[in-house]
């Protein structure tokens, strides 16, 4: 899960990093509200998960309280490459001197934990690692040994910061990495780390990605996931504890169990590939589940507006395949009676524990919009083309 800015700041400022002031606001009211309470010039800025919004300009200073109200109307409602901007977050401003780059993250590729820092900051680290790859310190960390107040002089010598900055950038290493720990977090990243012309060292930006899967140790961190940005179907979904996830295709799929369900997708963008079909979506119904699940899952992939066919691909373990099927025929039933009639086809394959009476189960049905395709290929190839008849 990616944090907001202000969020990333107030996860700082709880860990004893230096941040300055701030606050978010939803309007230039409330906005202005808050320069007033810090009483200083502030920095008016978008809060939207994509970085370079200094560049679109969504990073704003403001002298007065009525300039705080007048930035935020103008950042307000911005679109920051295809974002739009619901908040902003002010904060005083720093007299900066110079801009540099601090993060660690989790390097999945090497199995470990990796530090960069710059003392090129300010600009995207990606361009100055292409520009002016001696600038740019990648150091791995061990995770069992982390970063030792050692480990931290080690990097600020390194990367180069300046002799008198270094006591500051040493502490904020080893107190970033204490941050990075203590909240389970994938990615915490300082950019920039900003030098004040008094010579102060401080996190000017802060952007933080914490790990799902640690989320049972971390009851306040569901308070930080945004539920207004979440796709609403992804919601209903995740209420019923069912795992879908919103794409850009046509082809809906439905299928039990993470490895079949992936393969799935591979397999429609295959059979979509020359007619420009894509999945719109997948649904994993999990190892074990019931004809209601199935229920719940054809309900969800079906009210996605994109979706022009449905593929259900199901091996039948647990569950056997002919609870499956009357699951899919209860679920266009139930449907049907909520108002909400299906209309688009449904290519079904089973496959696995008692496939063949799951076949005969569909083929009494006789269900107009049920098709059974007894291969997996043959199903996606089925189910990419009645989507591309459908467009
Ligand atoms: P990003 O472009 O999305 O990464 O947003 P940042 O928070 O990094 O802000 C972009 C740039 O705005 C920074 O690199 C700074 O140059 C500038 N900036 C941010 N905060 C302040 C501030 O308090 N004072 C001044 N003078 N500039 C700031
Ligand atoms: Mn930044």
């Amino acid at each position: 899960m990616d944090l907001y800015e202000y969020q990333g700041r107030d996860v700082f400022e709880k860990h004893g990093l230096p941040v300055l002031g701030g606050g978010v606001a939803a309007t230039p009211e409330e906005a202005r509200a808050i320069a007033e309470r810090l009483g200083t010039s502030v920095v008016v800025k978008a809060q939207v998960k994509v970085g370079g919004r200094g560049k679109a300009g969504g990073v704003k200073l403001a002298a007065t309280p009525a300039e705080a109200y007048d930035r935020a109307t103008d950042i307000l409602g911005m679109d920051i490459k295809g974002h739009t901007v619901h908040n902003v977050m002010l904060a005083e401003t720093a007299d900066i001197a110079e801009e540099y780059y601090f993060s660690y993250l989790l390097d999945r590729a090497n199995r470990t934990f990796l530090c960069i820092a710059s003392v090129a900051g300010g600009m995207e680290i990606e361009q100055v690692a292409h520009e002016a790859p001696e600038k740019v310190v990648k150091r791995p960390i061990d995770a069992t040994v982390g970063v030792t107040p050692e480990i931290a002089r080690e990097i600020v010598a390194q990367a180069q910061f300046p002799a008198e900055i270094a006591d500051q950038v040493e502490q904020i290493a080893v107190d970033l990495w204490k941050t990075f720990v203590a909240e389970d977090a994938t990615l915490v990243e300082v950019n920039p780390l900003a030098k004040t012309t008094g010579g102060k060292v401080l996190c000017l930006d802060a952007k933080v990605t914490l790990d799902e899967n640690a989320g049972f140790r971390h009851p306040d961190h569901e308070a930080l996931e945004d539920k207004s940005a979440v796709d609403p179907l992804e919601q209903a979904a995740k209420a019923k504890d069912l795992n879908y996830v919103k794409l850009d295709g046509e082809v809906g799929i439905i299928g039990n169990g993470a490895g079949l369900v992936m393969s799935t997708l591979d397999v429609v963008a295959y059979a979509g590939a020359d007619k420009n079909v894509k999945p719109a979506n997948f649904l994993d119904i999990g190892g074990g589940a019931s004809a209601e699940v199935m229920a719940n899952g054809l309900e969800i992939v079906l009210s996605d507006p994109a979706v022009r066919s449905v593929f259900v691909n199901v091996f039948g373990g647990i569950t056997a395949c002919d609870a499956v099927a009357n699951g899919i025929i209860s679920a266009l039933e139930l449907l049907k009676q909520r108002g909400e009639a299906v209309t688009k086809p449904l290519v079904v394959r089973l496959d696995g524990n008692n496939a063949e009476e799951g076949r005969r189960i569909l083929d009494e049905a006789n269900h107009p919009l049920i098709q059974r395709v007894d291969t997996m290929d043959g199903a996606a190839q089925r189910a990419a083309d009645l989507a591309a008849v459908g467009a």
